[in-house]
């Protein structure tokens, strides 16, 4: 047999012995090690939601707890692109939260805002799911309503 024909048969041997080492490893993996991936939406597994899929420290979308919001506007100071915007008014002797809103589609998750926040009032979520027709329904308004600021709590006194 010539060169040539040798290597044909010796190139045929190595096609069928790496296909079968790839399927042995698909069917090691198939029947006996758990799903690593996971039909994602359709097959979350009963009781779980999307939310349970990423770790404790995931950035998702921001949330906002108002009844810890002292309207210091620090967060939005701190915001390198102007993705939030708070209004804070005086309505007779009382300081209310009248908007506070969050533009997601800009955010870039750094999380500056959420460092700098003194009352934990802005934090993280786990919420990762933005697919939407319209770019505005990514802006969120986490006020329904004026909210009446948050008292900041005064210092301990130092011993
Ligand atoms: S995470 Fe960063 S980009 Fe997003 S709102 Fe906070 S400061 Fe702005
Ligand atoms: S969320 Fe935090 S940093 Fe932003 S205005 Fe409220 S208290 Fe200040």
């Amino acid at each position: 047999m010539t060169n040539e024909g040798v290597r044909y048969f010796k190139n045929i041997r190595e096609a069928i012995l790496t296909t079968a080492k790839g399927m042995k490893i698909t069917l090691k993996y198939w029947v006996k090690e758990p799903a690593i991936t996971i039909e994602y939406p359709d097959r979350l597994g009963k009781g779980r939601t999307a939310e349970d899929l990423v770790s404790e420290r995931y950035r998702g979308f921001l949330k906002l707890d108002p009844s810890k919001c002292i309207g210091c506007l620090q967060c939005m100071r701190a915001c390198p692109i102007d993705c939030i915007l708070i209004k804070v008014e005086k309505i007779g002797e009382e300081r209310y939260l009248t908007r506070f809103d969050v533009d997601q589609s800009k955010c870039m998750y750094c999380g500056l805002c959420v460092e700098v926040c003194p009352t934990g009032a802005i934090t993280f979520s786990k919420r990762f799911e933005g697919a939407c027709y319209d770019i505005g329904e990514l802006c969120i308004k986490h006020l329904q309503e004026p909210v009446s600021v948050a008292r900041p709590k005064a210092k301990k006194k130092e011993e």
